[in-house]
């Protein structure tokens, strides 16, 4: 490799604070130098390392992204070799490349069985804007123009478009932008630690909530509904497992008014449950399934949406009828991404990490719950494969809640920081989030668990 001229460190951190505008950060903050800033120079395994020499352990991967974990030079050589051979070439009007090919194929024979088609794109916010399109276009074809509303929920997070942040159940995604926008609508979201009731069982809540959703469709009317969107365990929105028996009630309630199932499963696809799908993992039978993070572990951009065998006759109903499908990006199915795709696919295959996720995750989430769970300012510890949250309360037995202006959350997550370990401050409560990759030992899991006894304890400690 030749030496790449580097910058010094004053420049890296002038120029960072003078010209580059960050996605969710404090604007003027950042600018203004009063929030720290940390620039990211290389990875190996589950850890990263910064320009000044920090080495953190990245117990999010990323954004809970980089699922085979840092520096799998089979990535980054695949990558490589498709860009020497062929760096572009687009996918419009049937044109393809060979790596884009295998990993339709790959994505099929690993999605559940009734889907049929890939369709890729280059974030999960667009791939959303795909899954939302395909909707309206297949009531279109089906002649009922009426079908259009899409239900989301609560806390959900689905990207950060105009329509996907609409879709996205935050807050913090919509003021000030003019969101959510028609035709969305949010139901109830399954957060069983949240509920209001607290005499409900997870069954009673998740009965709770298919009532909600099924009120909700009859005020509006079912023929105007035309799809729901959720993920398997919510992300974003706190680390939320859904409560017993949830899909199934939601799902029958979708099949009963004829709407369509979207799977978003940008964070639970491939493996992030210990399960391949979470579709498959929690019994859903989505028409739509979003893919994204876990599709290259982030060694590049792309994702995609699988499209089921009944929803593809649509499809082909409406190009037979109307033409070609007027809907595609520049970069729809870039060849250095699904090379990067194929690549990642097989080295978590090569390394099981969907059993290792299933293993190493139910230790993790044991560990840490008998780790924190009994601290006073822990309220909830929950999760699923390698998904996991911590949620702190000023009152455990009445479950009173933190103002956020003290911003706990946020101070746990520096002092794990502090202790050489990367956890997620989530953006809606005091929450603390893990996504490490899918490759995690037992051993490093226990060095995530000690190191997050200290930073609860450090911070309790002062409030
Ligand atoms: N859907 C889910 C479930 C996500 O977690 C995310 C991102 O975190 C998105 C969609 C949006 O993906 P992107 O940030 O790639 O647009």
């Amino acid at each position: 490799m030749s030496e790449q001229p580097t910058l010094s460190h004053n420049e890296l951190h002038a120029w960072d604070r003078d010209h580059f505008f960050h996605p969710s950060t404090h604007m003027a903050q950042h600018a203004r130098g009063e929030t720290p800033n940390r620039i990211i120079a290389g990875g190996e395994g589950v850890y990263i390392t910064d320009v000044d020499g920090k080495r953190s352990l990245d117990a999010f991967a990323g954004l809970y992204c980089v699922n085979v974990g840092y520096g799998r030079t089979k990535i980054s050589d695949a990558i490589a070799r498709q860009a020497s051979q062929l760096p572009y070439y687009h996918a419009y009007v049937g044109h393809a490349s060979e790596p884009s090919i295998r990993l339709a194929k790959m994505v099929i024979d690993r999605a559940p069985a009734h889907m049929s088609r890939v369709f890729f794109g280059l974030s999960g916010s667009d791939a959303n804007e795909t899954n939302i399109k395909l909707v309206w276009y297949v009531n279109n074809v089906l002649g009922r123009p009426e079908k259009k509303k899409i239900i989301s929920r609560w806390r959900g997070y689905h990207g950060s478009g105009v329509m996907t942040g609409s879709l996205t159940g935050l807050a913090a995604f919509h003021n000030l932008f003019d969101l959510p926008r028609a035709p969305v609508l949010h139901t109830e979201s399954p957060y069983f630690y949240r509920r209001e009731d607290r005499s409900l069982t997870e069954e009673q809540f998740s009965q709770f909530c298919a009532d909600k959703l099924e009120e909700m469709i009859l005020a509006e009317g079912p023929e105007t509904i035309a799809a729901f969107i959720g993920e398997p365990v919510l992300g974003t929105g706190g680390i939320v497992p859904p409560p017993a028996g949830y899909w199934p009630k939601i799902q029958a309630i979708l099949d009963k008014y004829d709407i369509i199932l979207i799977a978003d499963e940008v964070v639970t696809a491939f493996g992030r449950l210990g399960s391949m799908f979470g579709s498959d993992h929690y019994g859903m039978k989505p028409d739509l399934i979003t893919i994204a993070k876990g599709l290259t572990s982030a060694y590049a951009p792309l994702s995609g949406v699988i499209v089921s065998e009944k929803l593809w006759r649509i499809l082909e109903q409406g190009s037979d009828t109307f033409g070609p499908i007027g809907h595609g990006w520049t970069y729809s199915s870039h060849p250095l991404c699904t090379a990067a795709g194929v690549a990642n696919l097989e080295v978590v295959d090569e390394l099981d990490l969907v059993n290792n996720a299933r293993d190493v995750g139910a230790y993790f989430r044991r560990s840490l719950a008998d780790a924190v769970g009994g601290h006073r300012i822990v309220g909830d510890v929950r999760g699923e494969g390698l998904l996991a949250s911590v949620e702190f309360v000023r009152d455990r037995d009445d479950r009173i809640f933190f103002d956020a202006a003290d911003k706990v959350g946020p101070r746990i997550s520096t002092a794990l920081l502090g202790q050489g370990v990367i956890g997620r401050a989530m953006p809606q409560g005091d929450i603390l989030g893990f996504a490490p990759p899918l490759c995690l030992t037992r051993e490093e899991a226990d060095i995530v668990v000690a190191a997050t006894v200290k930073a609860v304890d450090e911070v309790a400690a002062t409030l």
